[in-house]
Order: structure tokens, then C-alpha cells, then sequence
């Protein structure tokens, strides 16, 4: 007993004289928990209002318009009931996100899973949700890079929400081109029949979160949510980290 509490007095202590180090910008100081300092989770560049009810777009005609439902959205209803974005994929959020993904960062698991939560708490807390389901991997992908980076943030969300996790429901049975330097219709077209559900009896009724770790057009919420849909889902809402612009396309697209 002495020892554990001397032991918990030497690690905060430790802690106290030695914060960690910033997992976004290397500098010591970072919260413990989160593992950001304060001054790169103040760079975050949160997506604010006014944005769609239904896709979570920014839109600025919005502030005058009783009709909180973009002109697109209008035009052409997508399958999910609601998309919400994080942050704006620019600065170290974005330098985060390729470290994590296609540098095998995984140390960046906890800060982008804080991050996740945020945009959760902020647009979520009041819903109530089924299951959690991440945009799958084909095969093939998941062989080379070893792990599905979208997944492992869904394992963080579900263990702070007490949502349960589907990590096989929801699969990739094309392994698509990417989406990088394609029109929003090729995007589309790029991702028609790529998804399956692998036991709809899993999904039926239920209403689903559904994540993704950057999106640019929506194309794979929208895929993924008819396939769902389709399969039985009574709701279908998408959880995004980042929402990159049409204009920063650079290798690390995925939709
Ligand atoms: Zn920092
Ligand atoms: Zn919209």
C-alpha cells in the first residue's frame, strides 16, 4: 500500500517536473491525457456556424435562411440523416492525420481519438446510438499498411461513449482507386458498389454512427450509408475528423 502511494507521488511529481511531450509539435508541455500542448490544440481550426443540418457543410447562406438544409442537400437528400466534421484539415492536424495513417504513428491514436471526442460531445451528446462503425478497408490495403487507422479511433470513441464497436459488419469489397485529383461525380462513381454488408441482421434497426478520419466530398458517407441503409439501418450519422477543401488535395486523400 505504501509503496503504490509513494509510487503514485513519484510519477506525478515526475509528471509535474517532466510534462510529455507534444505528440503534435514535439514540444514539452502537453497535457498528459490528451498528449497536445495548449498552443497546438488552440491552432485546431474547428468548423463552425453556419452549417447544414444534414451534410455538416459550411454554408454561409444559411445565416439568412430559415432553412438550415443546403441548396445540395435540398436538391439531392443523402442516405444519412446527418454528417459532422471536426476541424478543418490544414495546420498539425493535418500533418497529425498523415503521420497517423500512412507513417504508422500510432502514438497519435490518443490525440486524434481526444480530438474525435470533442467533435462528438459537440455535435452528438444528446443522441442516442446502436452501434459505431468505421469506413472499412479493403483487404488488399489493410495487408500493406497493417492496421485500419480509422478503426483504432473507434475503439477510443467507443471505450469513452460505451457504444459498441462493429469492426466486421461493414466491408470493402473494391479495392478502389483513389480519390485524389477526381471530380466529385468520379468520386462517386469511384466508390458505386465498393461497399457490403456483411449480416445485415447486425445492423437492422439500428441507429449507426458512422466515422471517418478526412472526407472532401462526403462521396464514401454517402456509399456507405446507402449500403447500410439499404441493409436495414433505421439511422445513419457520420462522425468525420477533418473536412478537407476541394483545393488542398495531396496524397493523403481517401474520398
Ligand atoms: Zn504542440
Ligand atoms: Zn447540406
Amino acid at each position: 500500500m505504501l509503496t503504490s502511494v509513494i509510487s503514485l507521488f513519484s510519477r506525478a511529481a515526475v509528471a509535474g517536473l517532466f510534462p510529455p511531450i507534444c505528440s503534435f509539435c514535439g514540444t514539452r508541455g502537453s497535457d498528459p491525457q490528451t498528449l497536445i500542448c495548449g498552443d497546438c490544440l488552440e491552432s485546431i481550426n474547428w468548423i463552425g456556424e453556419p452549417f447544414c443540418s444534414q451534410c455538416g457543410k459550411f454554408a454561409p447562406g444559411l445565416h439568412h435562411s430559415p432553412a438550415r438544409v443546403c441548396g445540395s442537400c435540398l436538391s439531392s437528400k443523402p442516405p444519412f440523416e446527418s454528417a459532422r466534421y471536426g476541424a478543418h484539415y490544414n495546420g498539425s492536424l493535418r500533418k497529425a492525420i498523415i503521420a497517423f495513417k500512412f507513417y504508422g504513428a500510432l502514438h497519435l491514436r490518443r490525440p486524434l481519438g481526444y480530438l474525435l471526442l470533442q467533435t462528438y460531445e459537440r455535435h452528438f451528446l444528446d443522441a442516442r446510438f446502436d452501434v459505431i462503425l468505421a469506413v472499412p478497408m479493403h483487404e488488399k490495403r489493410l495487408i500493406s499498411r497493417g492496421f485500419n487507422h480509422v478503426l483504432l479511433l473507434g475503439e477510443k470513441l467507443a471505450a469513452e461513449t460505451n457504444i459498441p464497436l462493429d469492426r466486421t459488419v461493414l466491408r470493402k469489397i473494391k479495392d478502389t482507386a483513389p480519390q485524389v485529383g477526381l471530380t466529385r461525380a468520379q468520386r462517386k462513381n469511384n466508390l458505386r458498389g465498393s461497399m457490403h454488408v456483411a449480416d445485415p441482421q447486425r445492423i437492422k434497426g439500428k441507429r449507426v454512427l458512422l466515422l471517418d478520419d478526412v472526407s472532401t466530398s462526403g462521396a464514401t458517407l454517402t456509399e456507405a450509408a446507402g449500403v447500410l441503409k439499404r441493409s436495414g439501418a433505421s439511422q445513419v450519422h457520420g462522425l468525420v475528423l477533418a473536412l478537407k477543401s476541394d483545393t488542398n488535395d495531396d496524397h493523403s486523400a481517401s474520398l
